[in-house]
């Protein structure tokens, strides 16, 4: 095993990969940036080095200073967490160079595996069925004409894409043109290439993903499906395990799917298949996540796995410990991204000080955490504090959990997603499971309702307000006893309160 680790990442992911090191026994080393040097992660961490200034090419993009980090330090691999260098095959190729080991996958299968239209043509030859649409890197003619081909919705992508950019829909032929040009330039200063490809845009499907496990010894497992459906400009929101639509047999096959494609790329560590899902629960393979997901979590919760232990045992190695019959999955899991967002404004991401902090815990909680009381959220990285996660036995205890820690999770000082979850858990239809990636867009059109911003903050600093009461009935009469959770307006329940 290995004595030192180096964790190129920051926030909520760098704690919890210095968890599973101090599990198993590891140092674990943080990096961080010049705005960073207060941050949590750092004060985990048994070791922490700065490698450079905020902006993220200049420091946990920075190739060379984060492998001369390791060195330095003596740390015999590096974790890349999500984002930044975690599907960079430059950055695997040289820490292959230097001797030092990268939690995930070679680059060999990273570069079969990474790009869409690649990854795209090797699931079509595992005999995987793919979402209709092109393999090839395609001018602006043949990426029209291939789209007329393909008829009308289609969306163009970016090959090397991520994180919804370089991604347009296009239901208008007349938009075609434009919306090639966008998507190339997009993708190209996002991503460096602007090679794009199109694909049939699928009605109202389901996004479903599928866990696998690889070791250096040849053994696949899958561990299950996420449902990841609530999305916000096609970028997930709510996640859940196991998929409400998802049954025994369905859940196998792309089990099984999944391992075909991992296998026939020579894949090693966690990685993760995405589909799109029709309503005949048809499943197409969308990409390859050759990495942890934000979302892992909620798989943890209920297979009961610990996956960055896993990442680490396979790359020191060691063989799988558990077989495909091992892995059951017991009861349900939600995970809410928590945000510094302002969904009452857009969800403009909305950085600052957290003034108040009061963290749910209890019962079937689980909270990823990466910030604290007094810190300032910085404007140079994704905008994500928390991740929140609620077990249950069944879906509706998890989303009953959840209500219960949602109205127990304060922050002041920044706008947060909290009330949105609170909107969405309370929804009956997301109750029921019937959500598609349209899911928010019909349900909230422009929600939450701007009203409920100012009762929102004022529900929470009262709440805040009567956690510092010693004596309750000090408190004022709104807050007495708790009953913040009853606050009404204009005669309704708002969606501040945790229901009885
Ligand atoms: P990125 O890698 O940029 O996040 P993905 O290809 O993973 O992009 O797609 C993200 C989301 O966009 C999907 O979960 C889905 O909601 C939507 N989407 C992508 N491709 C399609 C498609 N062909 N049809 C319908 N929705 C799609």
């Amino acid at each position: 095993m290995f004595r030192k680790l180096l964790i190129a990442n920051r926030g909520e992911i760098a704690i919890r990969i210095i968890r599973a090191c101090r599990i198993l026994g590891i140092i674990p080393v943080a990096v961080y940036s010049e705005v960073d040097r207060s941050s949590l992660h750092v004060r985990y961490a048994r070791e922490a080095y700065c490698i450079g200034p905020a902006a993220p090419q200049e420091s946990y993009l920075n190739i060379d200073t984060i492998i001369e980090t390791a060195k330095k330090c003596g740390a015999e691999a590096i974790h890349p967490g999500y984002g930044f260098l975690s599907e960079n095959q430059n950055f695997v190729r040289r820490c292959e160079e230097e001797g030092i080991i990268f939690i995930g996958p070679p680059a060999t299968s990273m570069e079969k595996l990474g790009p869409k239209t690649p990854a795209r043509r090797l699931a079509m030859q595992a005999g995987v069925p793919v979402v209709p649409g092109t393999v090839e890197d395609l001018s602006d003619e043949a990426a029209t004409d291939a789209a007329i081909d393909i008829g009308l919705p289609v969306v163009i992508k970016a090959k090397d894409g991520g994180g919804g950019k370089g991604m347009r829909v296009v239901t208008d032929q007349s938009d075609l043109g434009a919306a090639i040009r966008m998507a190339r330039s997009e993708a190209k200063s996002a991503f460096g290439s602007d090679s794009i490809y199109v694909e049939k845009y699928l009605i109202a499907p389901r996004h479903v993903e599928m866990q696998v496990l690889a070791d250096n010894h040849g053994n696949f497992i899958y561990l299950g499906e996420r449902e990841c459906s609530v999305q916000r400009r096609h970028q997930k929101v709510i996640e859940e395990a196991p998929s409400p639509s998802v049954d025994l047999d369905l859940r196998q096959r792309m089990g099984e799917a999944t391992i075909a494609i991992a296998k026939s790329a020579g894949y090693v560590n966690a990685g993760t298949a995405e589909f799109l899902m029709d309503k005949d629960k048809n499943f197409y393979f969308l990409e390859m996540n050759t990495r942890l997901q934000v979302e892992h979590p909620v798989t943890e919760m209920v297979t009961g796995l610990d996956l960055v232990k896993e990442q680490i045992l396979i790359a020191s190695g060691q063989r799988l410990l558990h077989k495909q019959e091992d892995i059951q999955i017991k009861g349900s899991a939600i995970e809410a991204r928590i945000y510094a967002e302002d969904p009452f404004r857009n969800f403009v991401p909305s950085p600052g000080k957290i003034e108040t902090l009061r963290q749910p815990s209890g019962g079937g909680i689980r909270l990823d955490n990466g910030v604290y009381e007094g810190y300032e959220v910085p404007i140079y990285y994704d905008p994500l504090m928390a991740k929140l996660v609620a077990w249950g036995a069944t879906r509706g205890e998890a989303i009953t959990r959840m209500r219960r820690a949602l109205w127990e999770y304060i922050i002041i000082g920044v706008p947060t997603t909290i009330p949105f979850h609170q909107q969405v858990m309370d929804d009956p239809q997301f109750q029921r499971g019937e959500i598609d990636t349209t899911f928010i867009d019909e349900r909230f059109p422009g929600a939450p309702v701007g009203r409920d911003r100012q009762l929102h903050h004022v529900a929470a600093v009262a709440a805040a307000l009567h956690f510092q009461q010693t004596d309750h009935q000090a408190a004022p009469s709104s807050v007495r006893g708790g009953h913040v959770n009853e606050w009404k307006m204009s005669g309704r329940r708002t969606q501040m309160g945790f229901p009885r």
